[in-house]
Formats: C-alpha cells, structure tokens, sequence
C-alpha cells in the first residue's frame, strides 16, 4: 500500500511556514499530496491556477509532492486520492480550536481517514499567508516570509490592482 497524505489548505500565497510542514510530511509519507482549494469562504488573492502553479515551482525539488486543487470536502479529495491522512499545521492555540472542530467532523464523515498535525517550526509559528499579504500591500519586504516566486507573483497582483 502506497502511504499517502493529503495536505489541504488555501495557500493564498504559500509561505515558508507551509513549505516547511509539506517538507516535512514528505519525509514521512510515501508522497504527499498539497491539495489547493478552489471553493473557500475567503476570496482568494490568487486564482487557483496562480496558486497550484506556485506551489508546483516551489516544491519542483522534492519527487513525492504534488499538486493538485480541489473542490468540496476536504474528505472526499482524500478519498479520490487514495490517500488516508490528512495533514495539518498548527501555529498556535488559536489555530487549534479551528482544527480540532474540523477534525472531528472529517472523522465523523470519513472515520476511515485520519488527520495528523505538524507542529510549525518556531521561525514559522507567527507566519501566515494573511499577514503576508498585508505587509507586501504596503510594499514592505516579505523574502523572509516567502519564496522569491511568491514575493515576485505578489508584487505583479498588487501592482495591477492599483
Ligand atoms: P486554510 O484556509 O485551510 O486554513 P491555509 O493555507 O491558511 O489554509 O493553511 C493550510 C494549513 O497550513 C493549515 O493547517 C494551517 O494551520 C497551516 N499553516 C498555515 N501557516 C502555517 C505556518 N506558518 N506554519 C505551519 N503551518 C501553517
């Protein structure tokens, strides 16, 4: 049996706190699949097309990672995957209430599923793609946030929208 992960998220844009947790779930599972959202709540800066292509330069040097984007519950993505986990990262306790809610709700609709979390790696733990985005609005620098890639795709974004 192939042990595959799925590691679903909105990755508007990816920032090194999540390349760090698909680094890492890499190196436990026989190949991980980043599964990028199309159907969220929030609005996405980015299309799902811009962040799937993102996603697919800056993790093009590890061989069991893929790309791929997805709609609808994050369980039947699994399932279509053949995969048997779910990975999540946690920052903080304030992710954990979020996660934990929807943990127990993916292991009541898929009890044959289960999620793992990574705990994000300390330089990380503040890192997110919201704040990322609201530092590179008012034109700060944003490399130690994210992959030149990613700092370049935002700067054209924000530029056209001006
Ligand atoms: P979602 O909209 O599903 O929360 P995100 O793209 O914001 O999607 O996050 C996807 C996953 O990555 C979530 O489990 C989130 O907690 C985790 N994550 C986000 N930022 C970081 C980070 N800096 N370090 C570790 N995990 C993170």
């Amino acid at each position: 049996m192939i042990h595959r992960a799925v590691y679903p998220g909105s990755f508007d844009p990816v920032t090194y706190g999540h390349i760090d947790i698909i680094k890492r779930a890499s190196q436990q599972f026989d190949e991980v699949i980043v599964g990028v959202l199309t159907n969220s709540k929030k609005t996405p800066l980015f299309s799902t097309e811009e962040r799937v292509n993102i996603l697919r330069e800056v993790t093009k040097s590890i061989p069991n990672v893929k790309i791929k984007s997805f709609e609808g519950l994050s369980v039947n993505f699994v399932r279509e995957c053949n995969a048997q986990v779910i990975i999540r990262g946690l920052r903080a306790i304030t992710d954990f209430e979020y996660e934990l809610s929807m943990a127990q709700t993916n292991r009541i609709l898929a009890p044959d599923i289960d999620t793992m979390f990574l705990i994000t790696s300390l330089e990380y733990a503040y890192l997110s793609s919201t704040t990322v985005k609201e530092v590179a609005a008012y034109d700060a620098s944003i490399e130690q946030f994210v992959p030149p890639v990613v700092s370049e795709a935002l700067r054209k974004k924000l530029e056209s929208r001006h």
